[in-house]
């Protein structure tokens, strides 16, 4: 079974949170502030990290730049904060997805259950294509198998989310995806919600892997990089 990692200053919820994960048969650790969050990371390197994002020491965004830095553990991000821009940020620096508080239990393991079966801990969605073949988008390669991805032949080094979105994309290049298909088809959400995390997630590979690896179809959505193709319309 999965570990988890919870980074979480306020007792009452890192307690019922990691009860509730154990009842669910995860393995789970908890650190109360960032710098002990980072250690325990690397020292249990977990399958997915719960990070709140105010945290003492330093907070959850350097928290997620510390611990993506050394290798690609998928991040669920808490926040109480109502400003969009910190969870834009969040997103930018490598979580997955985020909860605002307060949240459910029922809601908090259901996203975890989400993004490990995302990820390939527990049944990946890509995992019914083609083991061996190679995504290729210009001069990025992706390998939905290994989940790797690389740059004129290096390596870089994308999180979960960045993988998936590049994947679908790359998989139906010159198809348009609008961002609430891209929020059902890799986050499972149907209700809209949160179209702008896309936007960011999509800003982090571009900043990657070059502006012109993902296309923006104004008042439509996005699509894979390549000029030579002409876009249609998606599932309309
Ligand atoms: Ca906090």
């Amino acid at each position: 079974m999965a570990t988890v990692v919870i980074i979480e200053d306020e007792e009452t919820i890192a307690s019922a949170v990691a009860a509730r994960l154990r009842s669910e048969g995860f393995t789970v650790e908890v650190a109360g502030d960032g710098p002990s969050g980072v250690d325990l990371v690397q020292r249990v390197n977990p399958d997915l990290v719960i990070l709140d994002l105010m945290l003492p020491g330093f907070d959850g965004l350097e928290v997620c730049r510390r611990i993506q830095k050394d290798r690609p553990v998928p991040v669920l991000m808490l926040t109480a904060r109502d400003s969009e821009t910190d969870l834009l940020v969040g997103l930018a620096v490598g979580a997955d997805d985020y909860l605002t508080k307060p949240f459910s239990p029922r809601e908090l393991v259901a996203r975890v259950h989400a993004i490990l079966r995302r990820v390939g801990r527990g049944g990946d969605p890509l995992a019914s294509s083609p083991a061996e073949r190679t995504l290729r988008l210009g001069r990025v390669a992706l390998e939905p198998a290994t989940r790797r991805a690389t740059l004129d032949s290096e390596p870089v080094h994308l999180t979960p989310t960045e993988f998936d979105i590049l994947a679908l994309l790359g998989d139906k290049p010159g198809v348009v995806f609008t961002r609430e298909q891209l929020l059902a088809d890799i986050w499972g959400y149907r209700d809209g919600f949160g179209a702008r995390t896309v936007d960011s997630h999509v800003q982090a590979l571009r900043r990657k892997l070059g502006a012109g690896v993902i296309r923006t179809v104004h008042g439509v959505g996005y699509a894979a990089g390549d000029d030579e193709l002409t876009p249609k319309a998606n599932r309309a």
